[in-house]
């Protein structure tokens, strides 16, 4: 018999949402002065979980014990289960529950679904879960949409596997592969869509793991991934071959100031990137969710500045944005008011367009005419202030 507090942790995220002010966790979004780009003269801002746990089935497998004594020897206790489900996670109150939930990190297996790799376009041919689940808390997350339930973050101990199934989809991409722009990335594989990995690497160890997995697979194919961390001290130095692109999701300092809390800030994000284009990665911009507040252009002026100081001076950089525009659906609204109840992001049906997304889906986007106006500008602006910067898509 299943206890009612009981989370299956074996299975995606699928619980029901509760409510919780967007400092929950005791974060809050700190306003900053922007100004400036010197690398971060702090040590990178971690997330040490309060609870960690494992499921039987993770400890099978090596990467669950190698995350194992990565977490204990950071002083974090591993809780072991006896089961594959969770309990004590849900409170009193909804806000006690989102407060639990996010302050807990699962050491699972990922569920047998998440092995059959689906497209993401337009970023990626395939996408690839190494975790599920994030520590931050921005006020528009996309995940409140995808994802439902106390937000544990689940961090996978099959990679191994994981890694080893990635052969079977080389040569097989059918977004950006057939897209005659990008074939030259190769097959590509997305690894940030459900958490973000420069929130968890400390802990786990997978998307190094990563990287060199692409580095010795000697064939057309990319890893890729987006960042609101700036922890990339593990990744600098390691043999990659060019073959993982890591972008870091920035945005102007209202947007980024006032909705991403628990974040690394966006100066140590650029810093970050700077770091890993002189290690010669290739790098990228994930300028997500582009909103149009009343002085869109100076803010978002400033930002590309910031970016133009922050890629100054690369030697043979190789720098790509994506840009994104924010919207939302009924479903995602109603979760982050549940979760944000006193949040001051625009959410507003009337002033949106509404469309019809895959599979008949409601999304309510910013009009044509706004739409219009925001694309013509980012095109050319990052063309004159960025001239190195290519566009990937925009939506
Ligand atoms: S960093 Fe990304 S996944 Fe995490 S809370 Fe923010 S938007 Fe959501």
């Amino acid at each position: 018999m299943t206890s009612p507090d009981a989370v299956d942790v074996d299975q995606p995220l699928a619980v029901d949402l509760p409510a919780a002010p967007h400092d929950a966790s005791g974060e809050r979004v700190p306003i900053r002065d922007l100004a400036g780009l010197a690398p971060a003269a702090r040590p990178a801002r971690r997330w040490t979980p309060g609870r960690v746990v494992a499921t039987p089935a993770a400890l099978d497998h090596p990467h669950g014990q190698r995350i194992v004594e990565r977490v204990q020897a950071q002083g974090i206790e591993v809780e072991h289960l006896r089961s594959n489900r969770l309990t004590g996670v849900r409170g009193q109150t909804d806000r006690e529950t989102y407060a639990r939930a996010k302050a807990t990190m699962a050491i699972v297996v990922s569920p047998p679904s998440r092995r059959d790799l689906q497209p993401i376009a337009p970023s990626a041919d395939w996408r690839v879960d190494l975790a599920e689940g994030c520590p931050a808390h921005c006020q528009y997350c996309y995940l409140a949409g995808s994802l439902s339930g106390p937000p544990v973050t689940r961090v996978y101990a099959d990679l191994d596997d994981i890694l080893a199934g990635l052969a079977a989809y080389a040569g097989r991409g059918t977004v950006t592969s057939r897209n005659a722009r990008r074939a030259d990335e190769g097959t590509t594989f997305e690894a940030s869509c459900y958490t973000d990995p420069l929130a968890l690497e400390h802990l786990t160890g997978s998307w190094r793991r990563a990287v060199q997995h692409f580095a010795d697979w000697d064939a057309p194919v990319q890893l890729r991934w987006t960042t609101k961390y700036a922890d990339v001290g593990t990744f600098v130095g390691l043999p990659h071959a060019g073959r993982t692109r890591v972008r870091f999701s920035v945005n102007c300092a209202p947007v980024s100031e006032r909705f991403e809390g628990g974040t690394a800030r966006v100066p140590d994000r650029l810093a970050a990137l700077r770091r890993l284009a002189l290690d010669g990665y290739p790098v990228g911009l994930t300028i997500a969710p582009i909103i149009a507040l009343p002085d869109w252009r100076e803010r978002y002026g400033e930002l590309l500045d910031q970016v133009r100081a922050a890629v100054d001076g690369v030697p043979a950089l190789d720098l790509t944005a994506e840009l994104i525009t924010h919207r939302f659906t009924p479903g995602s609204k109603e979760v982050l008011l549940g979760w944000y109840p006193r949040t001051r992001l625009e959410m507003d049906e009337e002033s949106r367009t509404r469309k019809h997304g895959k599979f008949g889906a409601i999304k309510y986007v910013y009009p044509r005419d706004t739409m219009a106006e925001l694309r013509e500008w980012f095109t050319a602006e990052l063309a004159a202030r960025v001239p190195a910067c290519r566009i990937l898509y925009w939506t």
